[in-house]
């Protein structure tokens, strides 16, 4: 374990709008922003100025490997705060030679100068929100974009990592959106797979509390692919991307060799993070810690933070280890899985607790061995692909339950 955390979260909240299916901490903006001069450029300052507080308030900066600007739309910003942002780090706490500097943009917020300018301020990875290349399922979805925009976006993404300029990127899709049945979600895995985009996520749709789509759902009025249809577009992503070249290494994630996301993987092995910006949740030493969603708490929270001279940091200065069953719910999402034996070492029980608790566990666990959900290879368990990486949740159920039992 390091000493201070290596990675760093950001989080920009602007969007142009909200999506139907979104109900992250976000401040539409509407469609005129400048966020340099004129319309939206006042909020967008201030939201800076209270981040770079924020992120000066840690008083133990030391060197980071990975650094994540994630939103909202982080492409709704100019280069040159971009830059700004980067250079923050870069004079305060320092980037390692090598680090992974990723930026989440969305086709309809950038343009190509956009990303050079992006580049040139030092992003060398880019995440690319596309959901779908059908415009009929953007609109139904509430996405600004088109398929004409997202295309344009994957071309430059394509042409600059070709040529060498960054060192990877990744294309999002959402699987079984309104609309996505079998036919539409083969045409957009074809569409993207024309592309060769080093990593992609894959998020199955999740209908959230205060969305669009969950005001639809109440009233009857959404429509998405039937369980039959989203287990042949499960089966599909599988064969496609497999086929491809592409490894699953996380159940949401899918790469070439070499294309992991390193910070994304900082949040799944238990190392620990800073996060900075309303809304997002770090957690340097295991416990976490989760800001004001609302802009205006969130700058009551910043002021407080530094009027009192107290550092985010430092609260839980004391390492805290994640509980056993945060552990395990995060290790199994991984390809390679857990070794139970390392994490139950980790709680420090005694030879018999351990091993009764151990044979609880399996109980819980036989049916998803012998049903080839899970696998075990001594001391190592892992979910099989696909069948277990979509029925994770039922082997999470039972893994859950034997927790509240143990304790
Ligand atoms: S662009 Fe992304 S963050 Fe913004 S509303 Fe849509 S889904 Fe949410």
């Amino acid at each position: 374990m390091n000493k201070y955390p290596k990675s760093a979260y950001v989080h920009i909240p602007f969007c142009h709008r909200r999506c139907f299916y979104c109900d992250f901490a976000v401040i539409p903006l509407g469609n005129k922003v400048e966020t340099l001069q004129g319309y939206g450029s006042k909020t967008v300052r201030e939201y800076l100025n209270f981040l770079y507080k924020e992120i000066l308030s840690i008083k133990h900066k030391s060197p980071l490997s990975t650094i994540y600007v994630g939103g909202g739309t982080p492409s709704i910003l100019d280069p040159k705060q971009i830059k700004e942002l980067i250079d923050l780090f870069k004079e305060n706490y320092g980037i390692d030679y090598g680090a992974e500097i990723t930026m989440e943009v969305d086709p309809a917020s950038f343009n190509q100068d956009d990303l050079y300018g992006f580049i040139n301020a030092g992003i060398n990875r880019f995440s690319l929100g596309v959901q779908s290349f059908n415009n009929q399922i953007l609109q139904k979805s509430g996405r600004r974009h088109l398929r004409e925009d997202a295309e344009k976006a994957c071309l430059w993404l394509k042409k600059v990592y070709d040529s060498g300029q960054i060192k990877s990127w990744s294309l999002d899709l959402i699987q079984n959106l309104p609309l996505s049945g079998f036919k539409e979600w083969h045409e957009d895995l074809k569409k993207t797979m024309t592309f060769s985009p080093p990593h992609l996520s894959i998020y199955d749709l999740n209908i959230e509390n205060g969305t669009v789509f969950k005001k639809l759902e109440n009233l009857g009025k959404l429509k998405l692919p039937c369980d039959e249809e989203a287990f042949m577009n499960s089966e599909l992503t599988h064969l496609i991307l497999k086929t491809s070249g592409y490894s699953r290494y996380e159940i949401s994630n899918y790469c070439l060799p070499g294309h992991q996301s390193r910070h994304n993987r900082v949040y799944w092995s238990g190392l620990g993070w800073w996060s900075f910006g309303q809304g997002s949740t770090s957690s340097p030493w295991g416990e976490k810690l989760t800001r004001p969603r609302v802009s205006k708490e969130y700058k009551e929270w910043v002021n407080r933070q530094y009027e009192l001279n107290l550092d985010s940091s430092l609260i839980n200065n004391d390492f805290v280890y994640k509980e056993l069953d945060e552990k395990i719910m995060l290790g199994l999402r991984l390809k390679e899985g857990i070794d139970i034996n390392e994490l139950f070492k980790e709680q420090n029980w005694e030879i018999k607790k351990f091993e009764s608790n151990f044979i609880k566990l399996l109980k819980g666990w036989e049916r998803f061995l012998q049903s080839e959900l899970l696998v075990r290879r001594g001391n190592r368990f892992f979910l099989s692909d696909p069948k277990g990486m979509e029925l994770s949740n039922q082997i999470l159920i039972s893994m859950f339950k034997w927790w509240d039992e143990i304790n």
